[in-house]
């Protein structure tokens, strides 16, 4: 049995909607991407959302949005995927890395021991889907020593005064905090529409805007999608429209605009996101959850407790007390029953690039802990219950091979206080 680790949510609807994009004979951006952003507002809540053709972009655009540049600072968890770091360095800036704690995210007290006069901005990462600690986050940087640090050096930033907090929710789209969308929870939301996200448009991303009510929500809209289509006055659909031909170019935008052919892909899925897609995710990531909840040997990921809500993007399975490299012989053992795993993430300071930049691995023990014990599973509503069953038996064989020893159920033991 063949285990892909991440295929595409590709049905009839999907195709039937791409379809559609090409007989209308507009393919770039136009009335698809539109019709995205207002269901991704729809699902969130959130005042406004502008689809881009990548996190990445979608990251880079909201920091140069903001100001942030040469001399400021970005603080960061360690343990990420390298675009978040990237899109602080992009603009010029300085990556300030962190360490996180025992459920992935980062660690607010660290992020509280990293502010200094140069910050601007505080990216946190959702990793796997599970929403970090924003409230904590929020009361940090609204904390009156914090705010007396802040140099506000843009106009953005005079209007809001404060730290600008982002959310990496790469992963998290449909993620909640206490009932409602995770995307409440900060100034700025970017999801990642790429092709093994839950919702994907191939490549893609979208902001999700939930600044403070001092920011003029539809000037900022109308502006940010201006960015995205090099600080030009007029889309291409408009300038289509007969007569439209003249146009202005305003300031230096880039050019990142998600075409419609790749809306087209993520509305029929985002359509039935929260109806049929996330509820078939949670499903699996539970089944896993309590076949796993058995053994002594394995650590279980943050799914619905504390009240957040995963959206159930990665099954982040730790083992205990193991080495690195019994965790790659553990991955081995799995591969070669041709189930195809992950893990997530490497933690960036082991990455060549940030190790030149001077990153140490020895600062962040705690990610290099989670990193070291982790695998992730296989996860998408295609997956079948016999398919999950012999991914969980393949898991369990391949640790009882790795670590020469049957591993035991656990007792469930009454405990008699005296
Ligand atoms: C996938 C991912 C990104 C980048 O998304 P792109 O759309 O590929 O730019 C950023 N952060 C995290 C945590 C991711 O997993």
């Amino acid at each position: 049995m063949k285990i892909p680790f991440s295929p595409p949510y590709i049905d009839q609807s999907v195709v039937n909607e791409v379809v559609d994009t090409l007989k209308t004979n507009w393919i770039t951006t136009g009335p698809k991407v539109i019709a995205m952003e207002q269901e991704v507002v729809k699902l969130t809540s959130t005042k406004a959302a502008i689809c881009v053709n990548s996190w990445t972009s979608g990251a880079i655009l909201m920091l140069k949005w903001f100001g942030v540049q040469a001399g400021d600072e970005v603080i960061i968890p360690a343990y990420t995927y390298c675009a978040t770091a990237l899109s602080v360095l992009h603009c010029g800036a300085t990556p300030v890395m962190v360490d996180i704690t025992t459920d992935f995210c980062i660690d607010t007290e660290a992020v509280r021991k990293a502010i200094t006069s140069k910050t601007k901005v505080i990216i946190a990462v959702d990793i796997a889907g599970w929403p970090c600690d924003y409230s904590k986050l929020t009361e940090i940087i609204n904390k009156r020593e914090i705010k007396k640090l802040f140099r506000a050096e843009s106009l953005k930033q005079a209007i809001l005064n404060r730290i600008l907090l982002i959310a990496d929710a790469a992963h998290s789209l449909g993620a909640k905090t206490n009932g409602h969308a995770a995307a409440l929870e900060s100034d700025v939301t970017i999801f990642s529409f790429h092709a093994v996200k839950n919702v994907t448009t191939a490549e893609g991303g979208c902001i999700c805007l939930n600044l403070p009510g001092n920011f003029d929500i539809e000037a900022e809209y109308k502006y940010l999608k201006m960015y995205t289509l090099n600080g030009q006055n007029k889309n291409a659909f408009e300038k289509s429209n007969g007569g439209g031909w003249r146009y202005d170019i305003l300031f230096q935008g880039l050019k990142i605009n998600m075409p419609d052919i790749c809306a087209a892909i993520g509305l029929a899925q985002i359509r039935k996101y929260e109806t049929l897609l996330l509820p078939s995710r949670k499903t699996i990531a539970f089944k896993y959850q309590k076949r796993f909840k058995e053994f002594e040997e394995f650590e279980l990921p943050p799914l619905f407790e504390h009240g957040h809500e995963s959206s159930y993007h990665i099954y982040p399975l730790r083992i205990k007390n193991i080495t690195e490299q019994q965790r790659d012989w553990i991955i081995d053992e799995i591969t070669s029953k041709q189930i195809a795993v992950n893990v997530h993430f490497i933690p960036l300071p082991m990455l060549t690039y940030f190790k030149r930049l001077g990153y140490k691995i020895e600062d962040f023990p705690m990610a290099y802990d989670q990193y070291s014990r982790e695998i992730s599973l296989p996860i998408y509503p295609q997956l079948s219950d016999t398919k999950i069953e012999y991914i969980v038996r393949a898991v369990i064989d391949a640790v009882e091979k790795i670590l020469n020893k049957k591993i035991g159920k656990l007792e469930t033991t009454e405990v008699v206080v005296f």
